[in-house]
């Protein structure tokens, strides 16, 4: 038997992105990825079910000066794959939001629109820390772009009129997040980060910016969520039911995303479920088989456990009427009643606030 003294280490921090339709999300997600992939190292990114993991060396590679890696003991980032704030409003870990740091991407012509108003509003009521993207600053007018660089770099390189029509723009979101109730600023004019919104201009088109939002990122988690990361290694896993979806050869499956403790291939789980909480056991753990594997039949790779924060899909018994948006939660050495008792309770919990909306 596994000894299982408790081993407190620092997880990866959850990042979710949000902001208005056509502001840039799903091309900020993939420029990161793309970007880390063509860092070139092998393990520069894992892709999980439903996240991708960039480990700090990696980060520490794309953001170049920018980054001291020996200033950090997380291990790195965990993207949500599955931008937009609807999808981030159903997402609870305990009652809090399941993302531990959010990205508000907002297009830098654009400006505030009603999505990035009712994105604002969620992040308010979760109290999720979070940073701006003023995105698309490769559209303003005689930009000269300078793919992948940090914002400084970039700036360097316009001239003076683009920069000015780009700095309206900017001071432009920085009036309507103070509208908004958030003292904002450009993000390297912010001294102390739990009071003001730092806000980055990026283009995830060209990259340029995107070094830096990586640093804030890194920066934020480690100065004022470090306590929160620090989980036993070996506690009853706790995540989140991202998706229900059926698969060839599983049937109905969740697809989780991990942010507390350890769950193995066997364990007996309690999902939150539409009429009540199903108690099942997992029949296997899956993974997304590596790209260079993808011509094989099978899309998954079975894993053994999985350890947060991370994004996996569970295959177990009983699963259809489970619910995206609701807990998961290992037994372990607990009665299974009393974890089913807390998966009421935290359903509950998610109802009021839906109809609170
Ligand atoms: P989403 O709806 O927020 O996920 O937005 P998308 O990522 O789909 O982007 C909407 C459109 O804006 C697409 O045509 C993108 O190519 C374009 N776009 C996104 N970011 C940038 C950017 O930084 N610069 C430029 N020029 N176009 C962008």
């Amino acid at each position: 038997m596994t000894d299982h003294t408790t081993t407190d280490t620092l997880r990866t921090p959850i990042v979710a992105v949000l902001g208005h339709v056509d502001h840039g999300k799903t091309s900020l997600l993939d420029k990161i990825r793309g970007s880390a992939v063509s860092e070139g190292e092998a393990g520069a990114i894992t892709q999980h079910i439903g996240a991708t993991d960039i480990p700090l060396d990696t980060i520490s590679g794309m953001a170049g000066e920018l980054i001291d890696p020996t200033d950090f003991d997380l291990p790195g980032l965990l993207f949500i794959d599955t931008p937009g704030h609807h999808s981030f409003s159903t997402l609870r870990a305990r009652g809090g939001a399941l993302a531990d740091i959010a990205v508000l991407v907002v297009d830098v012509n654009d400006g505030f629109q009603p999505q990035t108003e009712e994105a604002i509003d969620i992040l308010r009521r979760t109290g999720t820390p979070f940073v701006v993207a003023a995105n698309k600053v490769d559209t303003t007018p005689g930009w000269n772009s300078q793919d992948g660089q940090p914002i400084q770099r970039s700036l360097e390189a316009q001239s003076e009129r683009a920069e000015s029509r780009l700095n309206e723009n900017l001071y432009e979101i920085i009036g309507q997040l103070s509208d908004a109730g958030f003292s904002a600023d450009l993000y390297w004019r912010v001294q102390d980060f739990q009071k003001n919104i730092g806000v980055v201009p990026l283009s995830a088109v060209t990259g340029e910016g995107v070094p830096d939002l990586l640093t804030v990122l890194m920066g934020l988690s480690q100065r004022f969520m470090k306590e929160e990361m620090a989980i036993d290694v070996f506690g009853a896993g706790e995540g989140t039911v991202l998706e229900v979806k059926d698969e060839r050869g599983f049937g109905a499956t969740i697809d989780t995303v991990v942010y507390d403790g350890v769950v193995h291939n066997g364990d007996q789980i309690v999902v939150g479920g539409q009429e009540e909480p199903i108690v099942t056991e997992i029949r296997a753990l899956l993974q997304p088989r590596p790209l260079e594997e993808i011509r094989t039949e099978k899309k998954f790779e079975k894993v053994g456990e999985v350890g947060a924060a991370a994004g996996v899909k569970i295959a177990a018994p009983d699963l259809d009427r489970a619910m995206a948006g609701a807990p998961v939660r290992v037994v372990r050495d607990r009665p299974v009643e009393d974890v089913i008792e807390e998966v009421k309770a935290e359903l509950a919990e998610i109802e009021v606030d839906t109809a609170e909306d």
